[in-house]
C-alpha cells in the first residue's frame, strides 16, 4: 500500500537520501524530528507525511521531491488556492474536485505536492481568473458616508 521507498529525485533518477528536518532548514533545530527526503545535488527535497495518521513511520514523502523553483510555485499554487477552502466558502473535498476539473485531471492526482511546474503554472493561471465561490462568505462593508 505504501510507496517504495526510498523516494527518488526526479530530476537525476536517483535515490534521494532520508534526513531530518534540521538539515534542510539549518536555523530550525525545533524541526529535528520531521522527517524530508532530499537530493543535495540537485537543491530538491519534499517533507514526509507525519507518522501515526495513516501514513507509516513519518518517511512516507507527502509528494514529489521539489527543487526551488518548484518549491515556489507549489508555495505559490497553496497560497491562491487553500483560501478557498480555509474561508469555509467550500468544502476542502469539493474545493479539490474543482480544481481537478479546472484542470482536467483526476482528482487523486490533484495534490499540489505532486504538482509539476507545468501543472503547478495550468492551475495558478486558473485560480488567477476563476474561482468557484459565486457567493462572499463574508459580508463586504462599504462605509457610505451619507452628504450632509
Ligand atoms: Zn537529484
Amino acid at each position: 500500500m505504501f510507496d517504495s521507498l526510498p523516494a527518488f529525485c526526479p530530476y537525476c533518477n536517483k535515490p534521494a537520501q532520508l534526513v531530518s528536518g534540521d538539515k534542510i532548514y539549518r536555523s530550525r533545530p525545533d524541526l529535528k524530528h520531521l522527517k524530508f527526503w532530499l537530493c543535495e545535488p540537485c537543491d530538491a527535497y519534499v517533507g514526509c507525511h507525519r507518522p501515526n495518521v495513516g501514513f507509516g513511520d513519518g518517511t512516507r514523502p507527502l509528494g514529489s521531491l521539489a527543487n526551488a523553483e518548484l518549491r515556489t510555485l507549489r508555495n505559490q499554487t497553496h497560497a491562491k488556492f487553500d483560501p478557498i477552502w480555509k474561508s469555509g466558502g467550500l468544502k476542502r473535498t469539493a474545493a479539490y474536485q474543482w480544481l481537478a476539473d479546472q484542470l482536467g485531471i483526476p482528482v487523486k492526482e490533484t495534490h499540489i505536492a505532486q504538482f509539476n511546474k507545468e501543472t503547478c503554472k495550468q492551475a495558478l493561471s486558473v485560480l488567477e481568473t476563476k474561482s468557484p465561490i459565486t457567493q462572499p462568505t463574508t459580508p463586504i462593508i462599504q462605509w457610505n458616508p451619507k452628504k450632509s
